[in-house]
């Protein structure tokens, strides 16, 4: 909060009692107003973008007003500042944005430079092509043809890593940039998230459309200072609530409905962990809670769903179901039947035993048995589990997931 929120000074005060010998009768303290500098896109149409007037509007927008509004802070009193997907980490490590809401994807690579609240919003990479395009339908038809991204995005990152040696990657500044290039036929397809492709489809009726295939999933964070933990937890508890009272819905409604574009559900919102637990002394640990660690691990996937429950404090199960089937691909319904073979193995790589009731561990996810195709989103998961130890039993009381990128 420190960092987060500059209170701007009030000097009037000393400018009355500089006046005059009988000081006028103290006025009520006034609560100095408070501001906030907040990180978006400019040209996000539906999730963010700047009116005539020069005032944001949008889902990303609506997201960062609900926060401001729980941290005390009205919208006149926020400085919108463009954050390019190149520039994000750059403007939270040197304070000159609070925080920041900018389709802005959890990896574990910005974690090492920031930290994240949320996720708010789950999308996944698509491609947006000519209204005429004809044999563009998924990346492995880019082969020799040009693709336009944003540098500094998880869009370019995985053209990188998955299609390099046959696509021609052009990279701009903004996505708008390269929607006029996909306009003006310099480029085959345009690349990012569906929820920012969506936007500009609606923009361009007739003109562009959605291929409609996603190819990797993102989970949409606010950014702020690393290990503000403070802040990253206020916003945390924002999006919860915006969640719970109906406000996301509602914003998704107004700002998103319009594209057509439709997350399956709200998020399940964690503070996405920086780093994970170390493996502990196998030597202290109470054997009882590394097997029931181990029983947590090996049930966790739904396959063995009773057993898994058998193992959650009842309070907060609904919760870890969530979690789990969240980041389960082969529950992502819009995946061929071919993933029905898809495997998996958790392997338990840390547990830390903070006191004899209390514990932490990690486990580890990874998929086999996965289709080519859908490689890239049957991503490797990492779980932190919160273990309590209750009437002599441990159970697993909280859960939180993280991709791990390849
Ligand atoms: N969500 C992706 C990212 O954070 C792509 C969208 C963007 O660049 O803002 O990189």
């Amino acid at each position: 909060m420190k960092r987060a929120i500059r209170a701007v000074a009030i000097a009037a005060g000393l400018t009355v009692a500089a006046c005059g010998s009988t000081p006028k009768p103290e006025a009520a303290p006034r609560q100095p107003p408070r501001t906030l500098t907040v990180g978006i896109k400019f040209d996000q149409p539906g999730l963010s973008v700047r009116g005539t007037d020069g005032t944001p509007h949008g889902f990303d927008v609506d997201t960062a007003v609900y926060i401001a509004d729980k941290l005390g802070v009205t919208p006149d009193h926020i400085t919108w500042r463009e954050a390019r997907s190149e520039q994000r980490e750059d403007l939270l490590n040197s304070g000159t944005v609070d925080f920041i809401v900018a389709s802005y994807s959890i990896t574990a690579a910005r974690q090492q430079l920031v930290s994240f609240a949320g996720p708010y919003l789950m999308a996944g990479q698509d491609l947006l092509v000519r209204q005429s395009e004809r044999a563009i339908d998924q990346p492995e038809d880019l082969d020799g043809r040009t693709v336009c991204t944003a540098e500094g995005s998880t869009s370019a990152d995985k053209i990188r890593r998955s299609f390099a040696h046959n696509v021609q990657l052009s990279t701009r500044d903004t996505y708008a940039q390269c929607v006029s290039d996909l306009i003006a036929g310099t480029v085959d397809a345009v690349t990012t998230d569906d929820v920012i492709l969506a936007g500009y489809a609606h923009e361009h009726p007739g003109v562009l459309r959605v291929v409609g295939h996603r190819f990797t999933r993102e989970r949409y964070g606010v950014g702020v200072h690393k290990g503000d933990l403070d802040l990253q937890s206020r916003i945390t508890s924002a999006i919860r609530l915006m969640i719970d009272d109906g406000s996301w819905r509602r914003a998704l409604d107004t700002d998103l409905a319009a594209s057509g574009y439709k997350p399956a559900a709200p998020p399940v919102v964690f503070n996405a962990p920086d780093k994970l637990v170390a493996p502990g002394d196998p030597t202290t640990l109470d054997p009882e809670l590394v097997n029931a660690a181990k029983a947590v691990a090996a049930t966790s996937n739904a396959r063995d769903w009773e057993g898994f429950r058998s193992l959650v404090c009842p309070e907060t199960a609904d919760a870890i179901d969530d979690i789990v089937l969240q980041y389960t691909p082969q529950f992502d319904k819009s995946l061929g039947a071919e993933i029905k073979n898809a495997g998996y193995t958790n392997t338990v790589t840390g547990v830390t035993q903070n006191d004899p009731n209390s514990a932490t561990f990690a486990f580890h996810e990874t998929f086999t048995n996965v289709p080519e195709k859908y490689r890239s989103y049957f991503k490797d998961i990492d779980y932190t589990a919160t273990m309590v130890r209750r009437d002599g039993a441990w159970k697993l009381c909280a859960l939180a997931a993280d991709f791990v990128e390849p």
